[in-house]
């Protein structure tokens, strides 16, 4: 209210000037009671404090021609912030400095070097810091609640990490560092086995030094922040605290991943065992859904391996499967996944696998089986192989449906006289399907 009977009293006083035909002063008092509505205006906007300091440099210069005009801000709980216009420090030095107020509390300073004397008076520029002062209570306030949200923010968020973390929530955690009370930016660093390869975020003004890493199981992490002078020591103990929570969420990720490893291995070929092949080929089908892709599942089951135990002994059954589990992963691409569901059977998940290439990748390996046991096997004993591959959606909609197609279609191999793949047949639109070529 004192801001708009500031106003009013001005505007009075312009048309007083009006009627002594003071043609100048009164352009420069409209130009001056049009700025202060201006100012009035930036609070509503609700900026943060760095852009409506600068809103207000714009605005003063715009209403003000000057050769240079600073606003520097200092106040509690927030870092310093200095916005300024021109280059003339020796002038902004020397001009008169306006005093910006918040809570009683001095919060900072506005200086303006008009290009001319009369443009400003110091009693103008006194209303400016009055009409920048109301416009901060409001700002600081809202200012203080974004810190505070981000700083409950960050702690959430690595509450978060502490399941799988993904490079989002990575993201927004850095994001929320940076504004963090007396936080002018912040960079993470982590190389983990959880998120893959290594990522560096930096969100606001990078910090001038790299992050030190921390050594953790499963790889590295570490967080800089560039703090402003106004940092206290409750602030490094805010940040040592939220960094040993990253880092231990980083340790039970990867404990929980290892746990999982171990529960997804074969022990005796160190492949895959069967919960793993489930666990992918879901994972495979999903993302196939969303991607239209094919997925290839080549099930596989040693020909008379009875025979091989029988007649040469357990152990070299089991080299036997070792020997073969080795085939397989030196056959298939990188990103298909070899697993022994048990005994002797063997499934292989090929996503983005066409059946056209899992007829030729199903022959290699039928082809090449005999040669790759070679080596644990008496000379002159030709272990085989019989194979049925299934390809989604061609031969089923789901992860179980696509093991039957397939395990069917192992089964019509091994009828057609074994050492052979066989692909299943395609979905007929009531929903069955049976194997239907033979190699
Ligand atoms: P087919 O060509 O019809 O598949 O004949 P097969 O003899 O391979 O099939 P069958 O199911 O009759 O025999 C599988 C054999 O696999 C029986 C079992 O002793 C053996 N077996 C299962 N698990 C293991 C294992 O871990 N080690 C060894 N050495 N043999 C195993
Ligand atoms: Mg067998
Ligand atoms: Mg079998």
């Amino acid at each position: 209210m004192s801001a708009l009977r500031d106003l009013g009293q001005r505007q009075h006083e312009a048309l007083g000037v009006f009627r002594s035909s003071e043609e100048a002063r009164l352009l420069t008092r409209l130009a001056q009671t049009e700025c202060l509505l201006e100012l009035a205006k930036l609070p509503s906007m609700r900026v943060d404090l760095a852009s409506y300091a600068g809103m207000v440099v714009g605005v003063v210069t715009q209403f003000v021609p000057s050769r240079s005009c600073l606003v520097a801000l200092d106040v509690r709980d927030i870092p310093p912030i200095e916005t300024r216009y021109g280059s003339a420090d020796d002038e902004v030095a020397h001009a008169a400095r306006h005093a910006l107020v918040v809570d009683g509390e001095l919060a900072g300073e506005l200086a303006v070097v008009p290009e001319a004397a009369e443009l400003a008076t110091a009693e103008f520029l006194r209303a400016v810091a009055e009409q920048v002062s109301s416009g901060l209570g409001i700002l600081v306030e809202s200012e203080r609640l974004r810190r505070r949200a981000a700083r409950d923010q960050t702690i959430r968020l690595v509450e978060v990490l502490a399941d799988v973390p993904r490079v989002e929530d990575l993201r927004t955690l850095v994001e929320a560092l940076a504004l963090l009370p007396h936080a002018l930016g912040a960079r993470l660093d982590v190389a983990h086995s959880t998120i893959g390869p290594g990522v560096s975020l930096v969100a606001g003004m990078a910090p001038s030094e790299a992050p030190e890493l921390v050594e953790i199981s499963g790889g590295a992490v570490g967080v800089s922040i560039r703090w402003s002078s106004g940092a206290g020591t409750s602030e490094r103990e805010d940040l040592a605290r939220i960094v040993e929570t990253i880092e231990d969420a980083f340790v039970k990720a990867e404990e929980r991943r290892r746990l999982r490893a171990d529960a997804e291995t074969d022990v005796l070929t160190g492949i895959g065992n069967r919960r793993r092949a489930v666990h992918v080929l879901s994972d495979a089908l999903r993302l196939a859904a969303t991607g239209e892709e094919c997925v290839g599942l080549v099930y596989l089951d040693l020909d008379q391996f009875k025979k091989v135990n029988d007649t040469l002994g357990h152990d070299v059954g089991d080299q036997v499967l070792v020997a073969f589990a080795s085939h397989l992963v030196a056959t298939v691409r990188a990103g298909d996944v070899v697993a022994r569901l048990g005994g002797e059977e063997f499934v292989v998940v090929c996503p983005g696998l066409t059946e056209q290439a899992g007829v030729a990748l199903a022959g290699r390996i039928v082809d090449a089986t005999a040669r790759a046991c070679a080596h644990v096997l008496p000379d002159g004993w030709d272990q085989t192989t019989s194979a049925g591959l299934a390809v989604y959606p061609l031969a089923a909609g789901d992860p179980d449906a696509l093991l039957r197609a397939a395990d069917r279609a192992l089964y019509a191999a091994k009828n057609g006289g074994r050492n052979r793949c066989c692909v299943a047949e395609h979905l007929v639109p009531d929903g069955h399907a049976s194997p239907r070529r033979w190699r």
